[in-house]
């Protein structure tokens, strides 16, 4: 008979994961031409060889993250428990791909942190604070760190928030995500190469979504560039429970299936109005619905 084993996937590129099973890495693919398998799943394999596998069943996620894929949601990450948006006060970080985060985050049920990074470069530090205000006003904690200045208060603040959890750090390009995960996670870079090696890709790539394991039974998801979350899969009711700030308000239109866009006596509209609800946040969601209403499945 032939083995079968439990691991988690650790790593994706296309058809190809590696997988941790029992501490060593296995090559896998899925059965047919399935790619519904996330960095993050917990899978049920059988062994074709000593070091690669097939992946017979997915256990049941805890959460879910989508990346988004022109107009199609695909899978990003499984069991993240919570989300580091890193952003910096150089370069400027952009509002919408933050707030779309937020909202992915929610839509998921996971946590959501925000990583003010590079906090030594005093010019920009005031606007970036007063950017971030929107999103500590929602409750979302923000992190103020130097990776390069001040490496260690950097490991100090965020080192203890990873305990027994699964993290996933996402940014955009410059804002300083690779020094933290280098801080974070020591040896990171030679995993990373290893895990290129391993996942036999054809080329040597470090472009892909990847998991590393912490003591004590942590994780933390890196992956690359700034990953534009999929919301495609979000109802509208889905959607504007998604908006943290929206909360406090739904529920008070006038009309039950009040869409929040131009409609009398909306509760949303006159939290807009009145200063409450951020302008930004709204045309977002009035962007989302109008996305999710193109989508072509
Ligand atoms: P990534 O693209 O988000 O992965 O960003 P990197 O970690 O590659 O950093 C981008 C640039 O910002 C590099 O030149 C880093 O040396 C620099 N950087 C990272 N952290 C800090 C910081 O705390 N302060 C300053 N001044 N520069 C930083
Ligand atoms: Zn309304």
């Amino acid at each position: 008979m032939k083995q079968q084993k439990t691991g988690i996937v650790i790593a994706a590129h296309g058809r190809h994961y590696l997988a941790d099973v029992d501490g060593s890495h296995v090559q896998c693919v899925t059965r047919g031409k399935k790619t519904n398998v996330a960095v993050g799943d917990i899978v049920d394999v059988t062994f074709t060889s000593p070091d690669q596998a097939v992946i017979d069943k997915i256990q049941e996620r805890k959460t879910l993250l989508y990346r988004s894929d022109q107009y199609k949601s695909k899978l990003l990450a499984a069991n993240v428990t919570q989300l580091f948006i890193v952003v910096a006060t150089e370069p400027s970080f952009s509002d919408d791909l933050v707030s779309r985060a937020t909202v992915a985050a929610e839509a998921a049920g996971i946590a959501v942190r925000l990583v003010l990074n590079k906090v030594d470069v005093a010019d920009n530090l005031a606007q970036a604070r007063t950017r971030l205000q929107v999103y500590a006003a929602m409750g979302y904690p923000v992190h103020e760190v130097s990776a390069k200045s001040r490496p260690d208060a950097a490991v100090a603040e965020l080192a203890p928030l990873l305990d027994g959890q699964s993290t996933i750090l996402i940014g955009q390009s410059g804002m300083g995500k690779s020094s933290l995960i280098n801080l974070l996670v020591p040896d990171a870079d030679i995993a990373t190469r290893e895990i290129s090696a391993k996942l036999d890709t054809g080329k040597h790539t470090t472009t892909f979504t990847r998991l590393y394991h912490l003591s004590g039974g942590a994780s933390v998801i890196d992956s690359p560039g700034f990953q534009e979350f999929g919301l495609y899969h979000l109802s509208e009711g889905m959607l504007e429970r998604a908006f943290r700030d929206f909360k406090p308000y739904l529920g008070g239109c006038k009309y039950y299936n009040c869409r929040h866009l131009a409609e009398p006596q909306c509760a949303i509209l006159d939290a807009v109005g009145a200063g409450k609800i951020a302008p930004m946040r709204h045309e977002l969601y009035g962007q989302l619905l109008h996305e999710s209403s193109q989508t072509l499945y």
